[in-house]
């Protein structure tokens, strides 16, 4: 679990105020849900099997004996709160995003973290693959109005619960002959969650996956037409795609249309975001069978693929004024001044304590001040004050009262306005 320092906060803003744009841009409204859940929500909605619920949850039980578990993922919580506000009772679909962090007790390495931050987006409550287009569509809009470029979005349809049993039990008799040859982890999942072994990252497993029965093949006519209806939808968009008949993802609920979105280099940090259709998901949290399609996205990938990219991002603005004090006297008056200059919409910091002029300067530096306003023993003499433009040295003496209006116009002119547009 990380702290997210000052320096990394502009990539921060960044990608959650494009993530906000794209939202927006396509009608998705924001939703919060608390960081801790009932632990129940997340073994019915993800089920057991997955190594997300099995291994990875953090559960504890709160004063009460209510057993709680934090977040993992943020689809499960949004269908919860569909439910509980009776969201169905809107028009249909309904539109829903989050920005939030998930946890999960993963062995730490790169691009893997016990806490991580998820921006995600889903539309409850209508099965049409036009949707399925429209989320895959809109996941690429966003990461491409991040300035990212070299990614690729994989796609697979893993069928629904009339077609699925039939593909992993010839996926298990496939599997049967080369029992022997397969990873301790895909030894398991021949016994838990056989689709797993599709995705299993070791090379031998990989190449056995590769000649293995595939999903699309077992798929039942309606699962077929809508993967066919889907796919039609994104030529339409234009937004490409590569079948991948090893896509299944991690998480158990998903239900037909299934995508990743990859970095083109595949790096060990792995995937970008990935989503899919989890039409059977609402049901399990015990109402009535409700449609939903989404997708997430982990922001701590996305800003170190941005870094990867070098994509320039806006900088965190920087502090205008620093103000400089130097005896009591000058404190007094470089507090109200502050506060004033802060009331005019000025950006302002104030030097703390009895420093030396020179500390008090170096650290208007450190913060990149435009400016910075010298209080001395003198200046309070004279009811004047010293301003020094940082990236020049001009020093100038102005009258106190005029410290503020001399600003605003300096401000103004830096920024091409008229002073009167301040
Ligand atoms: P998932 O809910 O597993 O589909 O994850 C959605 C996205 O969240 C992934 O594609 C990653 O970008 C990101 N993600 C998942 N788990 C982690 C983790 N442990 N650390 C960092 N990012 C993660």
């Amino acid at each position: 679990m990380s702290d997210i320092l000052p320096p990394e906060q502009p990539l921060w803003k960044y990608v959650k105020e494009k993530a906000a744009s794209v939202c927006d841009l396509y009608g998705y409204q924001p939703l919060n849900t608390p960081v801790i859940e009932d632990a129940g929500l997340f073994t019915h909605a993800v089920a057991g099997g997955t190594d997300i619920v099995d291994k990875e949850m953090y559960i504890f039980k709160d004063r009460g004996g209510q057993e709680l578990a934090l977040r993992p993922e943020g689809t499960a919580p949004v269908c919860r709160a569909y439910l509980e506000h009776g969201l169905f009772n809107l028009p249909q679909p309904v539109k829903l995003y989050y920005i939030g962090a998930s946890f999960r007790y993963e062995r730490p390495q790169a691009g893997r973290y016990r806490q991580h931050h998820q921006f995600g987006f889903e539309a409850i409550g209508d099965a049409s693959p036009f949707l399925d287009a429209e989320i895959i569509e809109m996941a690429q809009r966003f990461l491409l109005s991040l300035g990212l470029r070299d990614f690729s979005i994989h796609l697979n349809s893993i069928g629904c619960r009339t077609c699925r049993p039939g593909y992993v039990s010839a996926l298990k008799r496939y599997y049967a002959s080369f029992e022997g040859e397969l990873c301790p982890d895909c030894k398991a999942r021949l016994e838990r969650n056989p689709l797993r072994l599709l995705d299993c990252k070791k090379r031998h497993c990989q190449e056995i996956a590769e000649a293995a029965p595939r999903t699309t093949a077992f798929l039942c006519p309606d699962c077929l037409a809508h993967f066919e209806s889907l796919q039609e939808c994104l030529n339409i968009l234009k937004t490409p795609f590569l079948l991948n008949h090893r896509l299944v993802r991690g998480l158990d609920y998903y239900t037909r249309t299934v995508f990743e979105v990859q970095p083109q280099e595949e790096t060990s940090q792995g995937a970008l975001g990935g989503g899919g259709r989890y039409d059977d998901l609402i049901e399990a949290l015990g109402a009535k069978p409700t449609a939903g399609v989404g997708f997430a996205a982990g922001i701590e990938r996305l800003i170190s693929n941005l870094r990867e990219q070098q994509v320039n991002v806006p900088p965190s603005p920087h502090i205008t004024v620093f103000l400089a004090s130097l005896g009591a006297e000058a404190r007094k008056e470089s507090l109200k001044l502050a506060s004033v200059l802060r009331g005019a919409e000025i950006a302002t910091m104030e030097s703390a304590g009895n420093k030396s002029l020179k500390s008090q300067l170096k650290q208007a530096n450190a913060r990149g001040s435009s400016y910075t306003v010298i209080l001395g023993e003198e200046e309070m003499k004279s009811r004047t004050a010293m301003l020094r433009d940082m990236k020049s040295g001009e020093q100038r003496l102005v009258p106190l009262s005029q410290v503020v209006a001399t600003l605003r116009q300096t401000r103004a002119l830096e920024r091409g306005q008229s002073p009167g547009d301040t």
